[in-house]
């Protein structure tokens, strides 16, 4: 059974549901009459993005960039490249980032200085989900899911090397598993 090299379910599916309501909520209030753009990190945000932009109540749009700093590592290298950039222009508008986790931040700084070139009227940042055990530069996050411990964790479009995005849950990966491809590499 694949869903075996889940240790833990460290947050339900009752639980982001609940709670990303309650961020939909908070949008639709900040954002009343202003002129909204999602930007979605994906992949990783692919299922927090679509259920979120369902939860705010006003006519945002939706735009997406893809990057990656990890290839298919457990660890953050600092070296970020962008697959594809936003579709939309940016400039005197309201743009939210969603993105997935924030863990050292080096991912989220390089995309803020990006969006930021391009003179948004106003730029903040949306995260499901917070690691701060390795956070290596502040950013101002205005809307935070829930905290993590210090772990790797999948699902709901968190992936470890492409996989488990489809959990409906966020789940702590069992470490036997990074142990059978540390072995086989
Ligand atoms: P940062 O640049 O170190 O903040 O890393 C952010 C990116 O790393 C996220 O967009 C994720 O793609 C990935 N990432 C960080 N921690 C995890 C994790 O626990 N599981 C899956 N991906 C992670």
């Amino acid at each position: 059974m694949w869903r075996g090299a889940i240790q833990q379910v460290l947050i339900s599916e009752a639980e982001l549901h609940r709670r990303i309501q309650a961020l939909g909520k908070a949008i639709t209030m900040d954002y009343q009459g202003k002129d909204l753009i999602f930007v979605a990190v994906i992949r990783g945000a692919m299922m927090f993005s679509a259920d979120l932009a369902r939860a705010v109540d006003l006519p945002l749009r939706l735009d997406c960039v893809a990057l990656s700093s990890y290839g298919d590592s457990r660890v953050s290298s600092g070296q970020i490249h962008i697959f594809k950039d936003l579709s939309e222009t940016i400039a005197g508008k309201h743009v939210l980032i969603i993105e997935d986790i924030i863990d050292t931040g080096l991912t989220l700084q390089y995309l803020w200085n990006h969006l930021m070139s391009r003179h948004p009227a106003n730029l903040n940042i949306c995260v499901l989900l917070d690691k701060r055990a390795h956070r290596r530069v502040e950013l101002p996050i205005k809307y935070t899911g829930f905290d993590v411990p210090d772990a790797f964790v999948v699902g709901y479009g968190l992936d470890y090397q492409q996989r488990y995005r489809n959990l409906p849950f966020i789940g702590i990966l069992h470490p036997e598993v990074f142990a059978k491809d540390a072995l086989q590499s």
